[in-house]
């Protein structure tokens, strides 16, 4: 996967988050403020342009990139969150130009912990982090068990998709949901829901 594989992910993705923008605000208006589809939207508009500005050269730089922007331009919890995120995929790439499956599962994983680190949520606390881990966790698997990366990807998403959904039940613990208490329980956790559609950008961009 090369820096045309990682600029396709970056298109899909605000391609995903456009079409999606409404219904990312309204799982945002039942246990938040109503803002995520529109603070992603924004924050990925502004990634694109940042992206044509620069014309990075690697993944990393690439990565880096989206993340300093996610930070800069996307208020509210996910911002800082995302944007740690992609820092940290594009960090552990380093200068490489090209990132193999178990590359990038290791930027994965340094992802997730810059997330974990920054807001401090676990498992089941009903965040970004239910999505996230279990992705985590399906690539590092699909690295073991040897699949291609489109395969992996695919696996990947599943599980993001799997995880984000599970949080329906859930009582959130961090966040402002977590402010309604017993009355989070029962809807989808909003970055949750945007980290299933990050992984499924990541799909579509391995099988174009
Ligand atoms: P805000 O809550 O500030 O309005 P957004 O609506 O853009 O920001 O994002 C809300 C999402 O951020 C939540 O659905 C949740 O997934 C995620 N989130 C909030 N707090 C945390 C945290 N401490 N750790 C991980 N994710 C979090
Ligand atoms: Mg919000």
């Amino acid at each position: 996967m090369n820096t045309d594989f990682f600029a396709a992910w970056i298109d899909e993705i605000a391609a995903a988050v456009r079409a999606r923008r409404d219904h990312l605000t309204q799982l945002d208006a039942a246990i938040g403020d109503a803002d995520h589809g529109a603070n992603l939207d924004r924050g990925f508009t502004a990634v694109r342009e940042a992206l044509a500005g620069a014309s990075p050269h690697t993944p990393g730089a690439l990565l880096v990139l989206v993340g300093s922007t996610l930070i800069r331009k996307v208020g509210g919890a996910s911002g800082p969150l995302y944007g740690t995120a992609f820092r940290e995929m594009g960090k552990a790439f380093g200068e490489a130009a090209e990132v193999s499956p178990a590359e990038l599962s290791t930027a994965l994983d340094a992802a997730l912990s810059g997330v974990r680190r920054l807001g401090a949520a676990a498992e089941g606390d009903k965040t970004m982090v239910d999505a996230l881990a279990p992705a985590a966790r399906a690539l590092a698997q699909a690295v073991r068990d040897g699949l291609k990366a489109e395969e992996a990807l695919e696996a990947t998403a599943a599980a993001a998709e799997q995880g984000a959904e599970a949080t329906i039940p859930l009582q959130a613990r961090k966040g402002r949901a977590s402010y309604l208490g017993p009355r989070s329980i029962g809807h989808e956790d909003p970055g949750a829901a945007s980290t299933a559609l990050l992984f499924g950008a990541l799909r579509a961009a391995a099988s174009r």
